[in-house]
């Protein structure tokens, strides 16, 4: 059908059944062999046409059952309809009602599993594939807005004379330092790297999250009035209770994230070439090694490279070893496709440009050779059992199903713990045995009065979404804590 047609058909469309028919509009994007020579965006945005092809596949749900799928519940078909009428700063100011972030959790969220999963249209189609595009539109309400130059900088209220430290620039830190700043507080925010944005800018790359919306989001921070001071270890440069003692903080908010990463305890973890995911995608995405000719820091050769994991993480890891010049990369991961934890799109992405997936098979050792250099990785074939804990079926191995496979590199991409300085620098603060902050859910409140936290420190490893929405839920608490406390 050509864009006529379907544009023909979207000002047509007044019933369900005639919103049912228009098909989803798929996301221009780079071509595959293209993009692998590069780190620019994969995904371009939709047209102007696109966007209200797709708005007005929305069928204005009354119970609006994807709004419960959105952490923050953002008014879903209240947006859509905004686009679906051409107003796309009243669709704006719907998504900021709720999100801070919406250029970035457009482009980021795990839409399938949350408010697409919801999407009546979707579940009429028995395909959540089907479901309205929600992401993709709210992205395109965030970039159309950026691109007229009216992501404004929001008020700040008169000075209150109370200051506020925030430990961490990832997505919580940003939220709750917006949230904090808006209702004028002092707010300074420490970062233990010499750049802002967290895993935002460390570990999603440039190729799924361009930095200078992440720049953006920062400078429009700074121009409220937050100080951001990089290169700041809390718990080395000063600990919580010397910022609330020495320095005057009145609350501190800990986002520090989940950046410790776990490893699988295998023989020849130590081995050269063996990486954390956490340490690749830094070196790439923070200290630019893919610009070989410029970075300071580049990395080592990669020719054959095995990435352990099935998770967004490894998608990214895996899909960054292309860009750096690999010539073989492959997902090893002990479950079937169907339960692959990354987010669809990058599955497909990643299969597009040429990853392998070998599925099914869990590594057992990483060989070397007499330079200690890894040379090969043993794997073991795996079936699926009965479901574990986490509902998903466990993997089980198949007794003398070993094999060896020849590569030079492996990444680890298994997933990460808390980083442990602050909990070992301030014990008053409670944690849970995987070291995660526990907190009231109601404020995120900290057991040590006047700190709180929210993001990956007290979730785990979880979402930008999930994170921003803690940041926000936190900051509510503190400038009610701040309201009841003299100075
Ligand atoms: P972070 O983003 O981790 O930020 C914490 C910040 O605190 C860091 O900058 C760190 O340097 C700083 N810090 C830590 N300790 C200290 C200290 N002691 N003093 C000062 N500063 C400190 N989520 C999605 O929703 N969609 C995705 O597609 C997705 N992809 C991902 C891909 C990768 C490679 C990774 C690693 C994660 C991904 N996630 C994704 C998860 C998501 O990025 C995180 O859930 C989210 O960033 C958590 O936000 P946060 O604010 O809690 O912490
Ligand atoms: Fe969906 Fe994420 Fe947007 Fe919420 S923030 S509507 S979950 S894309
Ligand atoms: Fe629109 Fe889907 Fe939400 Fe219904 S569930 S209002 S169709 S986005």
């Amino acid at each position: 059908m050509t864009e006529e047609q379907l544009l023909k058909m979207a000002k047509e469309a007044k019933s369900n059944k005639e919103r049912l028919a228009i098909p989803v509009q798929d996301m221009p994007s780079q071509d595959p062999k293209v993009r692998i020579h590069n780190m620019n965006e994969v995904a371009k945005g939709y047209t102007k046409q696109q966007a209200f092809i797709e708005a007005n596949r929305c069928l204005q749900c009354v119970n609006h059952p994807c709004i419960k799928g959105c952490p923050v519940s953002i008014d879903i078909p209240a947006f859509i309809k905004k686009i679906s009428e051409d107003d796309i700063e009243g669709a704006s100011n719907v998504i900021s009602q709720n999100s801070l972030l919406p250029s970035i959790c457009g482009r980021v969220c795990p839409q399938e599993s949350q408010c697409q999963k919801y999407c009546t249209v979707g579940l009429v189609k028995k395909d959540v594939g089907q479901a309205v595009s929600i992401g993709r539109l709210e992205r395109y309400v965030a970039d159309t807005m950026a691109a007229k130059g009216k992501d404004s900088i929001p008020e700040v209220a008169a000075d209150t004379g109370k200051k506020v430290a925030v430990v961490g620039s990832g997505p919580s830190g940003m939220a709750a330092a917006a949230d904090l700043r808006k209702a004028g507080h002092k707010v300074v925010m420490f970062e233990a790297l010499h750049k802002g944005g967290g895993v935002l800018v460390y570990g999603i790359p440039e190729f799924r999250l361009p930095k200078s919306i992440v720049q953006k989001e920062l400078s429009k921070l700074n121009k409220m009035g937050v100080d951001i001071q990089t290169n700041f270890l809390v718990g080395r440069t000063e600990s919580i209770k010397q910022l609330m003692e020495d320095d005057g903080f009145d609350a501190v908010f800990v986002g520090s994230g989940a950046g410790l990463p776990k490893f699988m305890n295998i023989p020849g973890e130590n081995l050269v070439g063996v990486l954390s995911a956490n340490e690749f995608l830094t070196r790439s995405n923070l200290m630019k090694a893919y610009d070989k000719a410029h970075s300071r820091t580049p990395m080592l050769d990669i020719k054959k490279v095995a990435v352990f994991g099935g998770g967004n993480v490894a998608m990214d890891s895996a899909r960054t070893a292309l860009r750096l010049g690999a010539e073989k990369v492959t997902i090893i991961y002990r479950r079937s496709d169907k339960e692959l934890p990354a987010r669809r799109e990058e599955v497909e992405h990643a299969k597009q440009e040429g990853v392998e997936f070998m599925l099914l098979h869990n590594p057992v050792a990483i060989l070397g050779d007499e330079h200690e250099k890894v040379n090969g990785v043993k794997v073991i074939t795996c079936e699926l059992g009965e479901p574990d804990a986490s509902g998903r079926r466990r993997p089980v191995p198949i007794e003398g199903s070993e094999q060896v496979l020849d590569y030079d590199t492996v990444i680890v991409a298994i997933g990460n713990n808390s980083n442990p300085l602050i909990k070992l620098t301030t014990p008053e603060i409670e944690t849970n045995k995987r070291g995660n902050f526990i907190v009231n859910e109601e404020t995120c409140e900290t057991s040590l009065p006047g700190v709180y936290a929210g993001g990956d420190i007290v979730l785990g490893a979880a979402t930008v979404i999930l994170a921003m929405g803690q940041g926000r839920k936190a900051a509510v608490a503190i400038n009610k804590y701040l309201d009841g406390k003299s100075k």
